[in-house]
């Protein structure tokens, strides 16, 4: 297969891991912001998590640097764009943008118009290119509930005008689903569907608690349901999709390798799963690269891409007219 030609749907991708190091430079020197390097090549060295990372936490570093460039509105339209214009250079159709907006504020932009500027740069690939998106905002969980509720609250009016989601994303620990049921409740109140990382760093069973008390609807990565037959009961049994990232799961140590990564198995055995890139510098990839890589172990018929292709449209939190769309693309 072709896979650089097929048509792509991506879930799962994090602003922040995923800006051109060159623009990175640019903005810096236009905005005498200090690098550990000006060189294309010795700054990747710095974005990028090494497939040898101790951890999930070591991984996350690497995304300090990318938010110093994102602290303007030009900035962030811009980075937006760019993310939709490599995506389409792969034939990705659709594309559900992720980020925290609290992230942005530290040089004073309000969260409404760190959430704006982002529509703003989708909006502005969607006229020039043939790519649909949506953005779905995270909550951090190494932060408050109150911060959550402020995300869920000042995100509530792009709600169905570019703001289709809500996540909790970042470091994961036992039993975090608790602290968060309150200011998801309200989202999903609000109308935000539901997308929650989980079971990423060896802890199946907030698999099933994200399912059970947050109401997830698709999971981030979900790789430890392997390891806890609760949750990989529920998720089979409801079908809640899972968003499988395989490069950035061997950076994390889920797995050590490619050909340990449960996604082939999962998929066999009725689990509905997606490819996507989890962050496209951080992890050094891009859809065509997951896809190539997962082929590469466990030979991938047509028809299990076309499986996952259409699994990846259903399970989109985009509207019935652009899942239309997307399936006349293949
Ligand atoms: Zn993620």
């Amino acid at each position: 297969m072709n896979f650089l030609a097929l048509p792509k749907i991506e879930l799962h991708c994090h602003l922040d891991g995923s800006l051109r190091a060159e623009t990175i430079i640019d903005i810096a020197q236009k905005e005498e912001i200090q690098l550990p390097s000006f060189d294309k090549d010795e700054l990747q060295k710095e974005l990028i998590a090494p497939l040898e990372c101790e951890s999930l936490d070591e991984y996350l570093k690497r995304f300090a640097l990318p938010n110093l460039v994102m602290q303007s509105k030009e900035n962030l339209r811009r980075i937006t764009f760019e993310l939709f214009e490599d995506a389409t250079r792969e034939n990705v159709k659709y594309l559900e943008v992720r980020f925290a907006p609290l992230l942005h504020t530290l040089q004073g932009l309000g969260v409404e118009e760190v959430i704006q500027s982002v529509i703003e740069g989708m909006r502005d690939a969607e006229s020039r290119y043939e790519i649909k998106g949506n953005i779905i905002l995270s909550c951090m969980r190494t932060m408050s509930a109150e911060s959550a509720f402020e995300v869920v609250e000042k995100g509530k009016k792009f709600l169905g005008n570019g703001v289709v989601a809500i996540d909790l994303c970042a470091s994961e620990e036992e039993s975090f689903c608790k602290k968060f049921v309150d200011p998801i409740a309200l989202a999903k109140k609000y109308g935000y569907r539901v997308t929650i990382h989980a079971g990423e760093t060896g802890i199946g069973k907030n698999v099933l608690e994200a399912v059970e008390m947050l109401g997830a609807e698709r999971i981030g990565h979900g790789v430890f349901i392997k390891d806890c037959a609760e949750a990989y009961k529920i998720v089979k049994e409801r079908q809640v999709v899972l968003e499988m990232c395989p490069t950035s799961n061997v950076q994390t140590k889920a797995v050590h390798n490619y050909s340990e990564h449960p996604i082939y198995k999962f998929h066999k055995d009725g689990i509905k799963v997606t490819f996507n890139t989890d962050n496209r510098t951080v992890s050094d990839t891009t859809m065509a690269k997951e896809i190539h890589l997962v082929n590469n172990e466990f030979n991938l018929s047509e028809e299990d891409y076309r499986q996952i292709y259409l699994n990846s449209v259903e399970a989109s939190f985009a509207d019935q007219e652009t899942k239309e769309w997307c399936l006349a693309q293949y």
